[in-house]
């Protein structure tokens, strides 16, 4: 069963939450008994070796501020 990082946004604490693969969106409760909390997104170290592409161009120029 994977699990799940969420922030408590009233403590600010973070903590992780086994469940199935279907619930991560339900809402969960902080350890200290806050209900406002948000699912953290972390990235998972997959094998494979995809890594981001790096941006061209570079500087403020390939956002279009310059032109
Ligand atoms: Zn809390």
């Amino acid at each position: 069963m994977p699990a799940y990082d969420y922030r408590c946004r009233t403590c600010d604490a973070r903590f992780e939450v086994r469940r199935g693969v279907d619930e991560p969106e339900v809402p969960v409760d902080c350890p200290k008994g806050h209900g406002s909390t948000t699912r953290v997104f972390t990235p998972v170290a997959v094998g494979g070796g995809a890594s981001a592409p790096a941006p061209s161009g570079g500087g403020c120029c390939g956002g279009g501020c310059c032109g």
